[in-house]
């Protein structure tokens, strides 16, 4: 018999080589029609495999991340067979599940494969799939397995198994197909119900544009017909979301060719949003106790090699700018952080000045290749809101806590009501791998937890997914289409306060090292406002959007009036604007309706008369004829619901 311990921490016995779908059949039916993959002490096994010792089990359904990944891995074979069998002497090489779905590269040697051509082979899957095909892992020898792939003439599948060890090589088998892969199917094709195929690209083996130019086809699955069918709802919400489009539309930034790739331009109407979010963050700062602090865009080479970012990032970065005469070597700044530590020693400091908050919202500038540039979230030069917190070891604790604070009013205040954290802990058993002595990390690692308790979080711990400088808490924010976003990291560091020598003289007056945080609860300003758009269609919250209202005039004949209760409205520090084209009234609302302003006021005769304005809310209609005051009240009802202060 063997022991099997359950996430739920239940220990039952079986028998030796039962198998996670054996385990499910002891728990309920319904799991045994739902569980799809499964691991056993934290390796991925099918669900068919047989458990040969004690050890812990996760079952997995289509409601698991891991459940999905398995689901969609598996189908990548699926698609990989109607692959060979409508593209004879088509060439596999890597099919992995992804965060969306799955792809395949393959090399298609004479054949070409486009958008009119996934029709046939998504049927050709679906036909596969109704076979109801198990899949069966098997182990091959090293020399059976390349045999196999060289009668196939597949170069790939050889490069890839030549770097395997003897010993480990397994093979998928399903119906008549056969593929090089490490595990993780679900039980059989049948469950696959719908299947998408929704773009084709070109790729290069290993991801080395040096290398063989091979086609990448991207698909999804889903085990029913409904699902499938949602999904391509999301797919056309999110295309009419996309911030590319809607920061074109509202005006907000632009690209130039001329300036170059990747350097955002932000028009006046986006650079007055992001100056509303900087001084909305940097209000709450300063009530949190930071300092603002400017540094330049570049910094000597000699700096980042201090430290260690021009040996990780240097080859890979912009190159240096050279001065003409004195010959000395400035990088553009890839981080803010070595800047900060410098203004850190730039006086001796005592233990009871410390915490020191340094903040500053510092443009830096990374070099991406042009084929990862993306909108406003892959970019070449962007601005963090950045601050960095030296502290002692015992202050980490309430710093903590403070900066989830701040990043909870953050989301909080840009209406993102749901999110989750996750935690990263250094590996137990590879303590050499960390910077740090044993005793600062337990205390940093304790300080995350109980701040993430306190706070309340829904949390998740990763132990071994810590940086090898400390340890961090990453909040995952969904957005209103379901997508996750990672905002708000805050990373504890004990490398860069070692490299740049920063001290501080402790009660004992002996000289010790501070500890860093540094802590970004946008991120960076153009992700974030791109984040902000995708999830709330441009319709931001009211305190930051450009425009709050607009004024229509009936006719130009009430021109005058509607320069009065702009005055009015300015005076209340409204942000508003008059519409006085001599254009039908109901073409004016509709202009301002696809401009997502929040409040549409129109005035006519009666407005002027009774000394109102007649007010429609974006997306919902009429409200009716209320007084300036009136209006005034009601929109500052609508701020202070989300917008609290710190
Ligand atoms: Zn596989
Ligand atoms: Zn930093």
């Amino acid at each position: 018999m063997i022991k099997i311990t359950l996430p739920d921490g239940s220990v039952k016995e079986f028998e030796k080589n039962s198998t996670p779908m054996d385990v499910a059949k002891s728990i309920s039916h319904g799991l045994v029609r739902n569980v799809i993959s499964a691991s056993f002490n934290s390796e991925t096994v099918e669900t068919v495999t047989p458990l040969t010792t004690d050890g812990n089990l996760t079952l997995y359904t289509w409601n698991d991340e891991q459940g999905k990944k398995a689901f969609w891995h598996s189908t990548s074979h699926i698609m990989a067979q109607a692959l060979e069998e409508l593209y004879p002497g088509v060439k596999l090489t890597i099919g992995p599940a992804i965060d969306n779905g799955f792809y395949y590269d393959v090399d298609l040697g004479e054949h070409n494969i486009s958008e009119k051509d996934f029709p046939k082979i998504e049927g050709k899957m679906l036909e596969i799939a109704r076979g109801k095909h198990d899949y069966k892992m098997r182990a091959v020898s090293k020399v059976e397995a390349l045999d196999f792939y060289k009668k196939q003439n597949n170069p790939f599948k050889v490069e890839l198994i030549e770097n395997l060890e003897d010993g480990t090589i397994t093979f998928c088998d399903h119906d008549t197909f056969t593929d090089l892969c490490r595990g993780g199917h679900i039980p059989n094709t049948g469950i696959v119900k719908a299947v998408k195929l929704l773009s084709v690209a070109g790729a290069y083996w290993r991801g080395d544009e040096n290398k063989q130019q091979l086609t990448r086809v991207y698909g999804i699955s889903f085990p029913k017909q409904k699902d499938l069918k949602a999904y391509l709802e999301l797919l056309e919400e999110a295309k009419k979301r996309d911030h590319r489009k809607l920061g074109k539309e509202l005006e907000l930034f632009t690209f130039s060719q001329k300036v170059g790739q990747g350097l955002p331009l932000w028009l006046p109407k986006g650079a007055a949003l992001r100056e509303r979010l900087e001084n909305f963050l940097k209000k709450a700062q300063k009530k949190a106790g930071y300092e603002q602090v400017v540094s330049p865009h570049i910094g000597q080479k000699e700096l980042y090699v201090t430290s260690g970012h021009y040996a990780k990032y240097g080859e890979d970065s912009f190159q240096p700018i050279h001065t003409p005469k004195e010959d000395e070597e400035f990088l553009l700044k890839p981080m803010n952080c070595p800047h900060h530590c410098e203004i850190y020693n730039a006086r001796p400091w005592s233990y009871k000045e410390l915490p020191k908050r340094y903040a500053e919202f510092g443009t830096v500038y990374r070099y991406e290749q042009s084929g990862e540039l993306h909108g406003l979230t892959r970019v070449r030069g962007f601005t963090q809101d950045d601050a960095h917190i030296f502290c002692t070891p015992d202050q980490l604790d309430e710093e903590f806590k403070n900066v989830i604070d701040l990043v909870l009013y953050v989301f909080g205040s840009l209406g993102f009501e749901n999110f989750t954290a996750q935690v990263s802990l250094r590996d137990p058993e590879d303590p050499d791998k960390y910077i740090g002595s044993d005793e600062n990390w337990e205390k940093a690692e304790s300080a995350i937890i109980n701040a993430a308790k306190e706070k309340g979080l829904n949390y998740v711990i990763e132990t071994g997914e810590a940086a090898f400088y400390g340890p961090k808490l990453d909040f995952m924010v969904k957005d209103a289409l379901g997508r996750s976003w990672q905002l708000g990291t805050i990373q504890v560091d004990y490398n860069l306060p070692e490299r740049f020598d920063l001290n501080y003289k402790g009660s004992d007056d002996k000289l010790h090292r501070p500890v860093m945080i540094h802590r970004a609860p946008f991120g960076s300003m153009e992700r974030f406002v791109a984040i902000l758009l995708e999830h709330t269609a441009g319709n931001f919250p009211l305190w930051l959007m450009p425009e709050q209202a607009i004024i229509l005039s009936i006719s130009e004949k009430y021109e005058k009036y509607a320069e009065k209760v702009l005055n009015l409205l300015e005076n209340n520090e409204i942000r508003a604007l008059v519409d006085n084209r001599n254009e039908t009234i109901g073409k004016k609302i509709r202009e301002a309706e696809m401009n997502k302003i929040p409040f549409m006021l129109i005035v006519g005769e009666n407005e002027e008369k009774d000394d109102t304005i007649s007010v429609r809310k974006h997306g919902e209609g009429d409200i009716g004829a209320i007084t300036i005051n009136e209006f005034t009240d009601l929109i500052n009802t609508e701020i202070n619901r989300t917008l609290k202060t710190f």
